[in-house]
């Protein structure tokens, strides 16, 4: 299964993975957050039992990674 998706960045065709994490990853839109409760929000949850891998589009160019979260 293989779209052509390309780098929005350079224009390189993107692979398909999985961003691999059995810890949370937020987002937060300041530099400042120093807590991971501090107002970020979660894109990924925590997986305690095993890893959540979460679909996931990597540049091999630029090294830009998208991925969609809930
Ligand atoms: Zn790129």
């Amino acid at each position: 299964m293989h779209d052509s998706k390309s780098c929005p960045e350079c224009n390189h065709p993107l692979k398909h993975g999985y961003i691999i994490s059995s810890r949370r990853i937020s987002w937060s839109e300041s530099s400042e957050t120093v807590w991971a409760d501090d107002g970020s929000e979660v894109l990924i949850k925590d997986a305690w039992f095993k890893l959540k891998k979460t679909p996931a589009l990597k540049c091999e160019a630029c090294h830009l990674v998208m991925f969609k979260h809930n």
